[in-house]
């Protein structure tokens, strides 16, 4: 018989950028404050569930009580995630990781020059799909592992986002515009596993925190 509480769930929650180095002073990364990580953390935390954010270089502070493992690159983000998400029931990706790092980083500064320079990219690893691969089917308390991705989408919202959700074998999707990158708010559309969707209205990012795990909840009841 499954019983469904907050209060036994171990959540793992990826946050933020990651930055992808080329020399010691450089990097590429993109414009992800971690407000949507630190609310879904809150949110968590107020459900009295045990949470841990795997956190990218943010400007915005964690909230009190929150443990966060910092990490810079997506190969460190991976490492991080790939060994927690084991022991946790939910895990929730958050994190904008960047999708390219340079096939080699210098050690010292690359000097200023004339000549055009030319930057060999390799993909990073698909993080949330690797866990999606993993994915645990059950523990003692007969609930299997939710897993729930972002995808910001200009187009088509809802298609795209559950094509993604298919390929990386993904509960969830909260899909949203480019817009809700680094603001406030976030006008969403939740995603499910069986084609459905819901459509909210732009909301904060606490308020949307509230509603994904309320979703959550409805889903693994
Ligand atoms: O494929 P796309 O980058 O649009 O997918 C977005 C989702 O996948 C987000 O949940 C993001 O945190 C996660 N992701 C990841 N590792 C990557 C790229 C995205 O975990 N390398």
């Amino acid at each position: 018989m499954k019983v469904f509480s907050w209060k036994t769930k171990r959540l793992l929650i990826t946050s933020g950028p990651t930055r992808e180095f080329l020399d010691p002073i450089r990097c590429l990364t993109n414009l992800s404050s971690g407000r949507m990580g630190w609310a879904l953390a809150q949110e968590a935390r107020r459900l009295g569930s045990w949470v841990t954010v795997v956190s990218g270089p943010v400007s915005v502070p964690p909230p009190q009580g929150i443990r966060v493992i910092w990490v810079e690159s997506a190969l460190e983000m991976r490492a991080k995630v790939l060994a927690l998400s084991k022991k946790s029931d939910v895990v929730i990706a958050a994190a904008a990781v960047t999708d390219w790092r340079p096939a080699k980083a210098s050690l010292s500064k690359i000097k200023r020059g004339k000549k055009i320079f030319h930057l060999t990219l390799v993909p990073n690893p698909d993080i949330i799909g690797e866990v999606g691969q993993m994915k645990r089917k059950r523990k003692g308390d007969g609930i299997p592992q939710f897993l729930v991705g972002f995808a910001l989408e200009t187009e088509k919202l809802a298609s795209f986002a559950f094509q993604k959700l298919k390929k990386k074998n993904l509960d969830m999707i909260v899909a949203n515009s480019p817009a809700s990158l680094s603001g406030e708010t976030s006008r969403a559309t939740l995603v499910f596993k069986n084609g459905s969707f819901r459509k909210l209205p732009a909301l904060s990012k606490v308020r949307l925190a509230r509603v994904i795990f309320e979703e959550i909840g409805a889903a693994c009841q």
